[in-house]
């Protein structure tokens, strides 16, 4: 097999994460590139991407603990009815430069600063780079031949090695085209998910990218793609912790005795080989593998149906939209309710965010309508992702010390 980046034959495996790590992507593949480019993409994909969501990434407790993640983001605090912006670091207010510039005093002196707005830089070429990395990521995870790929990938060498990845994708933003999706959208409780689609359309093969459950975009990975079946793909997880009751079977593993310790390999599907890989100074078998295991069932259990996290309530839902919608709008509801679910209320996988049904009846292709939107009312996008944000912010607010 060989490395999508150098086309080198890969030697020595290592493991790519789909989504990246440090924003709590679980999902690995060996199957993507040598460790040297895994450097690479790191340093200049990675890296400055994952940045973009330290408001996230700070302040959400699902994430493993690492003292480098603590990092220094923007956003608005108010103090005395005005708003002023802030620096923040970690889970903590370090600045508000123009309010300590009118009391002439530190932050310390400052009394009543409360937290109320992060930013979320998007306007760039790190945030497309890494949301088409994540898509090119899923499509090779998922058996696509990287030759359908490459035209949108720009790898330069020097000598040997890599110097610079870059992806030429084209990346357009989501927003809800129908009742159904601004239902699911517009909940009162934002769930924290990532989810992705990988399908193709004709001669088409995209990727949905639904980072959070915020930041949701489609990536155009081929033009030329060709297959003799439609491609579906979809992942979707969690980024929540996992309620303790969910858990009580990884508690079950202290009471494993050693010599189950084969037979339980085999049913989580890890090599003596793997758990060695990870022994920390001083420990032992037993303990070495227990944690392994424990650390497979914590990643898995956060893989979740993407039926479960769009439910939006099902027949109790759509009989109270159906009350309030005009006579138009009623039989929009219920041409796109049935096209998104199937009478047990379960999500119809090959159409949800790839087509929709519009006023007329026709069923039309998502990423191209977006694509018409994008040019025509760009405002209903900036307006979407703009609540999106208030979303995400009021619930960072809502669940951690930096609310409080
Ligand atoms: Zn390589």
């Amino acid at each position: 097999m060989k490395c999508v980046y150098c086309q080198k034959e890969i030697t020595t495996k290592s493991s790519e994460h789909v989504i990246q790590n440090a924003i709590g992507g679980f999902l690995e593949s060996e199957n993507i590139c040598c460790p040297e480019c895994n450097l690479a993409v790191e340093k200049f994909v990675d890296k400055d991407f994952v940045k973009i969501f330290s408001p996230i990434t700070n302040n959400i407790d699902y994430l493993p603990k690492r003292a480098s993640t603590e990092s220094c983001y923007d956003g608005q605090v108010m103090c005395a009815g005005q708003f002023y912006d802030a620096k923040f670091k970690g889970r903590k207010i370090i600045s508000v430069p123009k309010l300590q510039q009118e009391r002439k005093c530190g932050l310390d002196k400052i009394k009543g600063v409360v937290p109320k707005l992060f930013y979320f830089n998007l306007q760039n070429d790190v945030f497309k780079n890494g949301i088409s990395k994540i898509a090119f990521n899923f499509a090779i995870h998922s058996g696509i031949n990287p030759d359908f790929l490459m035209d949108f990938v720009n790898v330069e060498k020097d000598g040997f090695n890599v110097s610079s990845i870059k992806f030429k994708n084209l990346v357009i933003p989501f927003c809800p085209l129908n009742i159904v999706d601004s239902k699911i959208e517009f909940r009162n409780e934002i769930q924290l998910y990532h989810n992705l689609i990988l399908f193709s359309n004709g001669k088409e093969l995209w990727c949905y990218v639904d980072l959070f459950n915020v930041f949701q975009y489609y990536v155009l990975l081929s033009e030329k793609f060709e297959s003799s079946e439609k491609v579906l793909r979809i992942y979707a997880q969690k980024c929540q912790k996992i309620p303790l009751s969910e858990k009580h079977y990884v508690e079950d593993l202290h009471y494993v005795k050693p010599k189950h310790i084969s037979a339980l390999l085999t049913i989580f599907g890890v090599t003596y080989e793997e758990c060695k890989a990870q022994r920390k100074e001083g420990e032992d078998d037993f303990s070495l593998i227990r944690r392994v295991i424990n650390e497979k069932i914590r990643k898995e259990s956060v893989v979740s149906s993407l039926s479960d996290l769009v439910n939006i309530g099902g027949m109790v839902e759509f009989v109270d939209l159906l009350k309030n919608s005009s006579d138009t709008g009623k039989i929009n509801l219920y041409h796109n309710f049935s096209f998104y679910f199937d009478e047990n209320d379960n999500l119809i996988e090959n159409n949800f965010r790839q087509y929709f049904i519009d006023g007329d009846g026709q069923v039309k292709f998502y990423p191209h309508e977006m694509m018409d939107v994008m040019q025509s009312d760009s405002k209903m996008i900036r307006e979407y992702s703009s609540m999106k944000f208030k979303l995400m912010c009021n619930y960072i607010l809502k669940t951690t010390a930096l609310g409080k």
